[in-house]
């Protein structure tokens, strides 16, 4: 099993990943609600969007932009079940579990706290 830094590093390998960047208003507000809340956001993000068997819009779920976890998600490879599969190995078609849901949270909380 990775640890977290060797995703990262590995991440900042792909040239696709590596593009995304929190912005100065991202940052703000990480700063304005602060850690605890943004993870709760990133666990109820990723309980919502991608934890069911069969997600909605699989593949499409994760905006662009609009909130620095989707940010995050992009950069880390936590987009969709597609990206998980190819990056992590995680099997499609079954529901996420709590420990796998909680090492997403936790690279996607690594990653932004990089980017403050
Ligand atoms: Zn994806």
């Amino acid at each position: 099993m990775q640890t977290v830094e060797q995703t990262l590093e590995k991440l900042g390998r792909s040239k696709f990943r590596a593009g995304f960047h929190l912005d100065d208003k991202d940052r703000q507000y990480v700063r304005e609600k602060g850690e605890s809340v943004i993870k709760m956001h990133a666990e109820a993000f990723i309980a919502e969007r991608l934890a069911p068997a069969q997600p909605r819009n699989d593949g499409k779920q994760t905006p662009m932009r609009g909130h620095p976890v989707f940010k995050a998600q992009h950069a880390c490879a936590c987009c969709c079940r597609g990206c998980l599969n190819k990056w992590y190995g995680v099997p499609l078609g079954r529901a996420l579990t709590g420990e796998e849901q909680s090492r997403i949270v936790n690279l996607l909380m690594s990653w932004i706290r990089k980017q403050l």
